[in-house]
Formats: structure tokens, sequence, C-alpha cells
């Protein structure tokens, strides 16, 4: 089960998903160099553009032709961070001569520092390593709250684990990220397909600093979207939580129908009945629109998944290589 290094030097790839941080990709060079000057294996780094709008891409072609170690690929357009990431775990499944990969962000709220436990607790014979979050430190509580609720309810309705308070930052071993690269889902959920895949894991803890620069991407509307996306991706318990109400409103529709009957047997017809009808077709009616979208949340990825485009497009790679699609 332990992941064999063997006796040539284990090369370590770390992947950087890019998008509009010309601000603190400088920093974040420099760190990654420190880091590497101490680690005791090979090291180097892969930046994918995710269709920068800023300067980044041009930063990255400058730090790849002043450093050998420094690769990048550019996205044809901005693809969200998971396709981003999906972009870079395939180029790397290709590429030989790599034994683990780091996944970081590149606003810095994932320290570098830490790489060298993540490497140490690899080399213990983990196909993951994932950083969490002791604490998190410059964000909102509105936003802390809605990550713990987040985490909570996927632990209630997925039966696939996934590790609280952790992000993207994790090492992966060569197994692992092939694994991952052939989970070709569109709707990509990264979190869940990395606990998906299994493997031996184990975590390592880190307090998450501030972003060091720059504009957090996230929204609630991205936020929202992500939660619907990790929900739909790895349960189907909503769909179900539809028929368990069609079931409970049934029952009780037919024992007040009954009631109604028995009333109008027992004691004659009677006119008043406004309320009761209103709230009756107000109620079914909010159910079945309910369960509707629901429904519709499904076969709407259903349909993204039918029309099997490509999940990404390469423009653009450094050292240079011209454009290639991921299939
Ligand atoms: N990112 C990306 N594509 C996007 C949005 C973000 O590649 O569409 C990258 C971003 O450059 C950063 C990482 O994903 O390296 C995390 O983004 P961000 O800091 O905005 O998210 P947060 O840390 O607030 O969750
Ligand atoms: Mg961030």
């Amino acid at each position: 089960m332990t992941t064999t290094i063997g006796s040539a030097p284990a090369a370590l790839w770390v992947l950087v998903p890019v998008y509009d941080e010309c601000e603190v990709l400088p920093e974040l060079q420099r760190r990654l160099a420190d880091v590497f000057a101490r680690l005791d294996c090979a090291a180097r780094i892969l930046y994918v553009d995710d269709g920068s709008r800023d300067g980044s891409w041009a930063q990255v072609c400058a730090f790849s032709a002043a450093d050998a170690r420094v690769h990048g690929i550019r996205l044809s357009r901005n693809f969200g961070k998971e396709i981003a990431l999906t972009a870079g775990l395939d180029a790397l499944a290709a590429r030989a001569d790599l034994d683990a990969c780091v996944v970081i962000d590149a606003d810095l709220q994932d320290p570098p520092e830490l790489i060298p436990d993540l490497v140490a607790r690899w080399r213990a014979g983990y196909d993951m390593v994932y950083a969490t979050r002791r604490r998190r430190l410059g964000e909102s509580g509105a936003k802390r709250l809605t990550a713990a609720l987040f985490y909570r309810l996927m632990d209630a309705l997925s039966a696939t684990r996934i590790p609280r308070d952790t992000g993207d930052f994790r090492l992966l071993s060569a197994r692992m990220l092939r694994a991952l690269a052939g989970l070709r889902e569109r709707q990509r959920f990264m979190k869940g397909l990395f606990a998906w895949v299994g493997y031996p894991q184990t975590q390592v803890l880190y307090d998450r600093a501030p972003r060091a620069a720059g504009r957090s991407k996230w929204n609630y509307g991205r936020l929202w979207r992500f939660a619907v996306e990790g929900i739909t991706s790895f349960s189907t318990v909503p769909l179900r939580l539809a028929t368990w109400i069609g079931m409970l409103t049934s029952v009780l529709a037919f024992g007040y129908g009954a009631w109604i009957v028995l009333k109008v047997l027992v004691w004659g017809i009677r006119v008043p009945g406004y309320a009761s009808l209103m709230v009756a077709i107000l109620v079914l009616g909010g159910l079945q629109l309910l369960a509707l979208g629901i429904i519709g949340e499904y076969v709407g990825r259903t349909y993204l998944e039918a029309k099997q485009r490509p999940l990404y497009l390469v423009q653009d790679s450094t050292p240079s290589r011209a454009g290639r699609a991921g299939a």
C-alpha cells in the first residue's frame, strides 16, 4: 500500500491554479523557491492560468523563462478553479517525472512552508495528505458559518466522507493523481472527487492565513452553486426527499379528505371552506414546484454530462508546446 519512491530521487510537482493573481504571484514564486531550496527532492511548479485578464500569464512566462523548473499552461478562457485544477492534473498525469503533486492556491492562504510536512507524511506511505485548517483568519463570521453548515450538510447527505475544513491544499501521490485524472465528469466537485478515490489518506493541521493581496473570487452566488454542485454530484438524497414529502402530504391529504366526506355525510354540505381550499392549493402547489426544481437540478446535470464537451481548452503553454485540448 505504500508509495514506493525507489532509489531515484523523488520528483515533486506543485500545481497552482491562477486567476487574476498578478499581485501575489511574485511573492508566491519567491516563497515556493525558498521551500524548494529546503526540500531534498527535485521540485517543479505548474501554473494553470485560468483565463486571467491581468498580467498573470505574462508573469508565469517570465518565471518560466528565468527558471527551468517553472511550467505554465493557459486555458482559453476562465473555466473556474475546479476545471483549472483538472487541466493541471491532466497535464501532470501525462508526465513520467512525477512522484507526487501538491495542489496549492495562488493567494498564499495556503502556506507553501507546509509542503515539507506534506512530503514527510507522503513518504510515510500515504497517497493523499490533506492540509486541514485549524483556524480561518481574515474570513467573516458569515463565511465561516456557511462553510460549517455546508460540511455538516454534506456529511448528512452523502455516503462519501468529505473531510471538514479542508480546501484543495493537499499532496497527491502519482497513483492518486492518475485515478483522479480518470474521473471525467463535467460537474467537478474536487473535494468530493478526492474523497471518492480513497487510498490511504491523512491530514496535517495548519492555520489558514488571510489572503496576501488581491480579492477573493468567492461570493454568495458562487458559494450557493458550489454547494448545490457538491450535493447533487455526491448524493441523490434530495430526490428521495421529494418522495418522502410527497408521501407524507398524500397521507395527510387522504386523512383530511376522508374527514371532509364524513362531515358532508353526517352534517350535510356547508359552503364555507375557502380558507382550507386556499391553504391546500398553495401548500401542494409549493411542494410540487420544489420537487420539480430538485428534479430539474439533476436533469440539467444529466444534460450537461450528455453533451460530452471537452472540459477545457488549452490556449498556450510554457515552455512552449502549441495548443492541445483536454478531452
Ligand atoms: N481560481 C481559479 N479560477 C477561478 C477562481 C479562482 O483558478 O475562476 C484560483 C485562484 O487564483 C486561487 C484559487 O483558485 O489560486 C482560490 O481562489 P480564491 O482565493 O478566490 O478562493 P477562496 O480562497 O476565497 O476560497
Ligand atoms: Mg483564497
